[in-house]
């Protein structure tokens, strides 16, 4: 009868043994959560990027066709379907709205 239960014993986890996988679940749960919004907040920089480099493009555009830049705030350029189909996009990362500096450069978006 003791042999037995002591091959019982031998079977089961300790208590330690369900606690430090428990740890190592957790530890684990905490990297993958870190390194998803680290790859969430990197790829809309790169989307922010696309769009500075397409808005930049369409103004260039715009230069060539009407001869002036398009107003700081986008506000003719950004209303033509011509330039920008799907309507004049806005920065992922914080929401803002893009503006040019006067020479077709988009200011800010330092991210
Ligand atoms: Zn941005």
């Amino acid at each position: 009868m003791s042999t037995k239960l002591r091959k019982c014993q031998r079977l089961a986890f300790s208590l330690l043994e369900v606690i430090a996988v428990i740890v190592i679940l957790g530890i684990v749960t905490a990297l993958v959560i870190a390194n998803s919004h680290q790859c969430a907040a990197s790829a809309k920089a790169a989307v922010c990027h696309t769009n500075i480099g397409d808005i930049e493009l369409q103004a260039e555009l715009w230069l060539q066709q009407t001869g002036s830049w398009p107003a700081d705030s986008l506000s003719d350029v950004g209303a033509d379907l011509n330039y920008f189909p799907s309507g004049l996009p806005t920065c992922p990362v914080d929401g803002s709205a893009y503006e040019l500096d006067g020479a077709g450069n988009v200011v800010g978006h330092a991210h």
